[in-house]
């Protein structure tokens, strides 16, 4: 980057103008991002591709061209959409992208307009270059450049991505088809006691939604009944909240195995601490929560109905239930950890559809060189620090880029403060990003994408 302090302050008001941008899903409206992002590409001498394939979501594509003679494109995958707020909630306004004692406050400054900023600069710096050259961003290479660079931002991964990266992918994958890509979901710093780790996206969980209807009987509220339906709901939220057995996957014996061994005290007895859930003063207790659900299959109830009227005894309740699954994990088999936790004879009165397609879990190829350049340039920039390959507890729209069999790592570099509560800032009441982290991450992103494409 020729001015980084010039690339860091444009990169600050491109995130300012996004997060200013409503675009929550539902209903999305990602078309006024898209709309954003296409004016500053075309500006830049770029040619994006503006698609909107259902009214109001609408994503972007652009290409950089390399000479072509390293190998395949690399994708900068983003999403536009961020989840709704409660604004009450909020000690500024979740849409104005104020910046407050070096942060700027938003939904989606974690999650993840600040990535897509951030891959927004390093193409505008790449096209900058093209022009300086006395070329043409639309068509000529970009001067040192071996392979081409899809930049892509696109609707409704919050709900899933069809709309979206899952769109494009089915209908015009060639916009997206590339050697490797980046995306969220990883590159952001965790201290654990007092040691700094980045941990690389490389795996995500498989989702299962499942629908239960717990039959009872209904009747006049006067006279109570054992089987009203709200009740026998009761007992089998009760159940479900008990924790499911842990399973350690080959990864994350591998990544406990990594931070174990980078931690003051024996990594055996560190590591045998982490994998039996005993987190107390090695981490905080979201990164807990965290390790907690990578090592098992979950079970999260998240909407529960029962009853029509204040003086009727409900017949039926119905319970939601979010489950997410490690690699190996199907659907049967989710099914029968849920018959397990509700018990033969409570289940006799359930009933379980599934609403929703399942979502595998993912695992991207590894040793990858991608990945190691992620990790050898962050821990450059940040001497003593440790990068860790790591599974996410959720998914993204990583699902849809590994149907074209394109690796997909989670790299949205970030440094941030020892105490910051990263994982809480996702969806979280007073989402915001600090400048510093900004400052650190965006020279990172430039170089992995400059060397990997160089
Ligand atoms: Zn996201």
């Amino acid at each position: 980057m020729r001015d980084p302090e010039a690339a860091f302050r444009e990169l600050t008001g491109h995130l300012q103008a996004l997060i200013r941008l409503r675009t929550v899903n539902p209903p999305g409206d990602e078309i006024l991002a898209a709309r954003y992002l296409a004016d500053v590409l075309g500006a830049a001498g770029l040619e994006p591709r503006l698609l909107e394939p259902f009214a109001g979501r609408g994503s972007v594509v652009a290409r950089l061209r390399g000479d072509g003679s390293g190998g395949g494109p690399l994708l900068l995958l983003g999403h536009l959409d961020v989840v709704p707020v409660d604004a009450d909630r909020w000690t500024q306004d979740p849409f104005a992208a104020d910046i407050v004692e070096g942060y700027v406050y938003g939904r989606g400054a974690v999650d993840m307009k600040s990535m897509v900023a951030m891959e927004l600069q390093v193409v505008l710096g790449l096209a900058a270059d093209t022009r300086a050259a006395g070329g043409r961003p639309d068509r000529d290479p970009v001067p040192g450049l071996r392979r081409d660079i899809i930049f892509a931002a696109t609707a409704d991964e919050e709900a899933g991505g069809h709309q979206g990266a899952g769109w494009i992918v089915d209908h015009e994958p060639q916009l997206l088809r590339a050697e490797a890509c980046l995306t969220e979901a990883g590159g952001v710093s965790i201290e654990l006691a007092g040691r700094r780790f980045y941990a690389i996206g490389v795996a995500e969980k498989g989702f299962h939604r499942f629908e239960i209807t717990v039959r009872g009987q209904g009747g006049h509220a006067s006279m109570p009944r054992d089987d009203n339906a709200a009740l026998l709901a009761g007992r089998v939220l009760e159940r479900l909240g008990r924790p499911t057995a842990p399973r350690v996957t080959p990864l994350m014996a591998a990544a406990v195995r990594a931070v174990a061994g980078s931690l003051p005290g024996d990594p055996r007895a560190t590591g045998e601490r982490l994998l039996a859930g005993e987190t107390a003063g090695i981490c905080d207790v979201p990164t807990g929560r965290a390790l907690h659900a990578l090592l098992r299959d979950t079970i999260s109830p998240t909407i529960v109905r029962a009853g029509v009227k204040d003086n009727v005894i409900p017949g039926s309740a119905t319970i939601v239930v979010d489950c997410r699954t490690l690699p190996g994990t199907s659907a049967a088999d989710m099914e029968a950890e849920l018959r397990g936790h509700i018990g033969a004879e409570l289940w006799a009165s359930c009933t379980a559809t599934t609403p929703l397609p399942p979502g595998a879990a993912l695992e991207q190829p590894m040793p990858h060189p991608l990945y190691d350049l992620c990790a050898a340039t962050i821990t450059r920039h940040d001497p003593g620090s440790v990068a860790v390959p790591v599974m996410a507890p959720f998914a993204t729209d990583a699902k849809h880029t590994v149907r074209l069999g394109i690796p997909t790592y989670g790299f949205s570099p970030l440094r941030l403060a020892p105490d910051e509560p990263f994982l809480e800032r996702f969806h979280g009441d007073d989402e915001r990003v600090s400048l510093d982290a900004l400052r650190f991450g965006l020279p990172v992103l430039d170089e992995v994408v400059r060397t990997y494409c160089g």
